[in-house]
């Protein structure tokens, strides 16, 4: 039994805060884990600019409804559900994800939840526990499933690891470089080939 597990942003969708920050030309949101690596830092500073700004998850949601998945996503999915369970394995957040996973026709996902008011403020955030990819990963080894990963960044190299086979899709150089351990790819035509290669089944495209 195998399962397919994806990263989420990077690999289907565009990185959400960033397309945000773009979408609503609030600069300040487009801080990353590069700019501030303690999380819980960064996620206090994005909700209170998000109040700042007096955005709700309703607004929220209305601009990542405008974003897209990366070019060629859909049909990889589609492509990808055909020949394996597929998790998604992310660290977003389910209502932010929302309006993207729409279009990606609602793969199964686990990530984080936020904490909003009956008013639609995002007041708080939950994250489902600590390294969750490689948690999941773990998880699904119990279940007897053989698993292939495939992510672009630093937050999925223990699941890459904990994997059976770990595949780098869209990883910037510096990622590539330090973990020459998995085969690094930068299109969806060659991501199929990574996943045929990787399973013990005889699969086609
Ligand atoms: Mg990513």
């Amino acid at each position: 039994m195998e399962l397919a597990c994806l990263d989420l942003e990077g690999v289907l969708i565009p990185e959400i805060w960033i397309s945000f920050a773009e979408k609503t030309g609030i600069d300040a949101l487009k801080a990353t884990t590069r700019d501030i690596p303690d999380y819980n830092v960064l996620m206090k500073q994005r909700l209170a600019i998000l109040k700042e700004h007096n955005l709700g998850l309703t607004e929220i949601q209305e601009v990542i409804s405008e974003l897209s998945p990366i070019p060629g996503a859909i049909e990889f999915v589609d492509w990808l559900r055909e020949r394996f369970q597929v998790v998604i394995l992310s660290d977003t957040f389910y209502e932010f994800s929302q309006p993207l996973m729409r279009q990606l026709g609602f793969p199964t996902l686990l990530c984080h939840k936020l904490e909003v008011a009956e008013d639609g403020a995002i007041t708080d955030y939950k994250l489902r526990q600590v390294d969750p990819k490689r948690q999941s990963v773990k998880a699904f080894h119990t279940l007897n499933y053989r698993v292939i990963a495939a992510g672009d960044s630093y937050n999925d190299t223990t699941m890459l690891s904990e994997a059976e086979a770990g595949i780098l899709f869209k990883a910037p150089d510096n990622v590539i470089a330090e973990f020459p351990q998995f085969p690094a790819v930068h299109e969806y035509e060659e991501l199929k080939k990574e996943f045929l290669k990787a399973s013990n089944r005889k699969l086609s495209l």
